[in-house]
């Protein structure tokens, strides 16, 4: 068990982690971050920032010295910079190598007795006609690795889009496009010694490949797969012997539930539980590092929705308040770059 007082590494420095190290300062912990990134938003609430290239070795070990426990908050540290702090990792760094890699990620659930959308590796052009002769139109090609929020995806409605597309220059996967009723997400948190707590899973709408909204209750189209989707969720944490919060993405269909991709990490449509739920997604994932047992993950209000803040929708944020059941959370960044998550809102809705 790490004792309140003691210090957590936290490995990336951006949102993630900042309400990470929220939580974590609420218990009494100390966080300290290592990003490559000069312009985190980890500062304002860490004792310190080690601002390193990942490879930096040195750096590395002198961040591990200073800390009890490392966890992360972005699954794409290189594996090979982790070295030095591989003994103090929670999550088992297992957890990044199965989910850094679509292809590998999907395998693995199949695996576990999982359905993925239809997918086949692309390395070169006749790669992808195979797996356009194969899987059809339309579909998605996306690169294995370092995709989030809708990069490193192409969209292929026809042959003749496959025929006009530059093939990135990296290993890609291309699925086919699943028809969804709706999207939702599993997140569920795992102590050291088994012990499993799932928050509700709420609705989750995404524009331009990034999460718009995530509202609850899910509505019957995402509640009648829950069973079989937090089925499969948890043996993918006991697979993993995962330690903290795990999330995995689903498609709602009439066949089931199909998986999408998976996070070793706090995640986006989870924010809601900050104000929403009797335990936060972040609080839990601190409790379970440091070995402490789980809070409560039940829902508190009747409905609740998170809508993220995104670009140039943040210089008016503070509208938002103007509904008292509103809980505005900002996330300190300077350029509201089109495109860039800013900050999210909270509403929790009492009366239905
Ligand atoms: P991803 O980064 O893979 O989660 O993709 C971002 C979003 O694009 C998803 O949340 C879906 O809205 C959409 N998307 C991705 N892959 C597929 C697919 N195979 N079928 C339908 N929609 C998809």
């Amino acid at each position: 068990m790490i004792k309140p007082g003691g210090t957590i590494g936290i490995l990336g420095g951006g949102q993630l982690g900042r309400m990470m190290a929220i939580a974590a300062a609420q218990m009494g912990y100390r966080c300290i971050a290592y990003t490559p990134e000069k312009d985190h938003v980890v500062g304002d609430v860490c004792h310190d920032v080690f601002v390193n290239r990942w490879d930096d070795g040195q750096a590395m070990a002198a961040f591990a010295q200073k800390c009890d426990v490392v966890t992360w908050e972005f699954e794409n540290v290189p594996a090979g910079a982790l070295g030095p702090v591989e003994a103090l990792l929670a999550p088992h760094p297992r957890a990044l190598e199965t989910a850094q890699d679509r292809l590998n990620e999907k395998r693995f659930i199949e695996r576990l007795g999982g359905r993925a959308a239809p997918f086949a590796p692309v390395a070169s052009r006749q790669d992808l006609l195979d797996a356009l002769e194969r899987i059809g139109t339309p579909g998605i090609l996306k690169t294995r690795r370092d995709g989030y929020d809708g990069k490193g995806q192409w969209r292929i409605a026809n042959s003749r889009d496959a025929e006009g597309l530059s093939l990135p220059d990296a290993p890609c996967v291309y699925e086919g496009m699943v028809q969804f009723e709706a999207e939702f997400s599993v997140i569920l948190a795992r102590t050291a010694g088994g012990n499993k707590a799932f928050w509700d899973s709420s609705a989750n709408v995404h524009k331009d490949g990034m999460l718009h909204t995530s509202t609850l209750p899910a509505g019957d189209a995402v509640e009648r797969h829950l069973h079989e989707a937090r089925r499969l969720a948890g043996e993918v944490a006991d697979a993993l012997g995962y330690v903290g919060v795990l999330t995995l993405e689903f498609f709602a269909t009439p066949q089931g539930p199909v998986f999408n991709e998976m996070a070793p990490r706090v995640h986006n449509s989870g924010h809601w539980t900050i104000e929403g739920a009797a335990t936060s997604q972040f609080e839990n994932h601190i409790r379970a590092i440091c070995g402490l047992p789980l809070g409560d993950t039940r829902t508190i209000s009747p409905g609740v929705v998170m809508t993220n803040i995104v670009g140039k929708d943040a210089d008016d944020a503070a509208r938002w308040l103007d509904d008292p059941a509103t809980h505005l959370h900002l996330y300190g960044k300077a350029k509201a770059r089109e495109g860039r998550k800013m900050g999210h809102a909270t509403q929790l809705v009492w009366d239905r």
